[in-house]
């Protein structure tokens, strides 16, 4: 089955948006950084397309145990997807982390699209200009939270499946 990861730095809303996408509440979110610690998976669909959609844990550069078992997680997770979402964070802004994870993704030749998460209005929408640095990659701001624009991500992976 199509898998499609959800992959991004702690706390950018990869859990959210992957509740959102499933159309339930599976994933556990929180707002302290990296609570999702084991990758939850489900099928679902859009339109008359299925798919397996995975949450991962963010990707953190550090070096303790934990840290390091989300890192092979998240090498795992890119490993196994057929595309991936790379999930940013507009209230932030662009991280060195995202332009080394993009570089990598664009290394392997995974397909992938840039999710420019917490885009709740249209000044926050604005945020995505820097990260039309990251060149060729489509960059699609959403708010995950109220569910804005995650359909036109949908439509535009539904091409892929
Ligand atoms: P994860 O660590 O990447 O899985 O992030 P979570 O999904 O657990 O979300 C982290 C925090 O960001 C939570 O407090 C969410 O409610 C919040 N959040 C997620 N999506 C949005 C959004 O679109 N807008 C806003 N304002 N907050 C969001
Ligand atoms: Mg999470």
């Amino acid at each position: 089955m199509f898998n499609l990861g959800i992959i991004g730095r702690p706390n950018v809303g990869k859990s959210t948006l992957f509740n959102r996408i499933a159309g339930r509440r599976i994933a556990i979110t929180d707002d302290m950084p990296g609570v999702t610690r084991d990758r939850i998976e489900v099928e679902t669909s859009w339109l008359d397309k299925d798919f397996k959609l995975v949450d991962t844990a963010g990707f953190d550069l550090q070096a303790d145990v934990l840290k390091k078992e989300m890192q092979e997680q998240f090498f795992k997770a890119i490993e196994e997807a057929d595309f991936l979402i790379l999930v940013v964070d507009a209230s932030v802004g662009l991280h060195a982390l995202d332009e080394i994870v993009c570089d990598m993704l664009r290394k392997c030749g995974k397909p992938f699209i840039i999710a420019v998460n917490k885009a709740d209005s249209n000044a926050r929408e604005q945020a995505i200009n820097e990260f039309y640095k990251f060149g060729d990659v489509e960059i699609f701001p959403i708010s995950a939270l109220h569910g804005r624009n995650v359909d036109d991500i949908l439509d535009y992976i539904y091409t892929y499946i």
